[in-house]
């Protein structure tokens, strides 16, 4: 299991932070530039630097976050929604701790 990282920014919101949900491994906290109506991430507790490295989470954890995701989603009121990842700075990833983007609250354009 990894440790938490002193110097991440998410590791210390799973630590400190306002979270919307929370169960086994894993938090949701409302991101603080929401770029819709709702605008939440999740966050294993524990510190996997990106997506690329999802194979880090056994068959159940990886069950049990996507799981979380739907379950946050459906406490925030939300039928619709998007889900986004970005992964690696050309993907537009900023922080190196994985999450997940819940997105939702109005009409999503059909684009990206
Ligand atoms: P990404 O660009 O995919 O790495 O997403 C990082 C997200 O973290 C951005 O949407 C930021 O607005 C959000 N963020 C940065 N600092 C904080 C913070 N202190 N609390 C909540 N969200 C944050
Ligand atoms: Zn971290």
């Amino acid at each position: 299991m990894a440790e938490p990282r002193e110097d991440c920014l998410f590791c210390k919101l799973v630590r400190e932070g306002t979270h919307v949900n929370a169960a086994d491994g894993f938090v949701a906290i409302d991101d603080i530039n929401p770029q819709a109506p709702v605008h939440i991430l999740v966050l294993p507790e524990r510190h996997v630097d990106t997506f690329r490295d999802v194979g880090e989470f056994d068959d159940g954890e990886t069950k049990r976050m996507l799981q979380f995701v739907a379950d946050t989603a459906r406490r925030a009121g939300l039928t619709d929604y998007r889900v986004v990842v970005n992964v690696g700075p050309g993907g537009g990833q900023t922080v190196f701790h994985l999450h997940w983007h819940i997105l939702g609250g109005a009409k999503m354009g059909e684009k990206l």
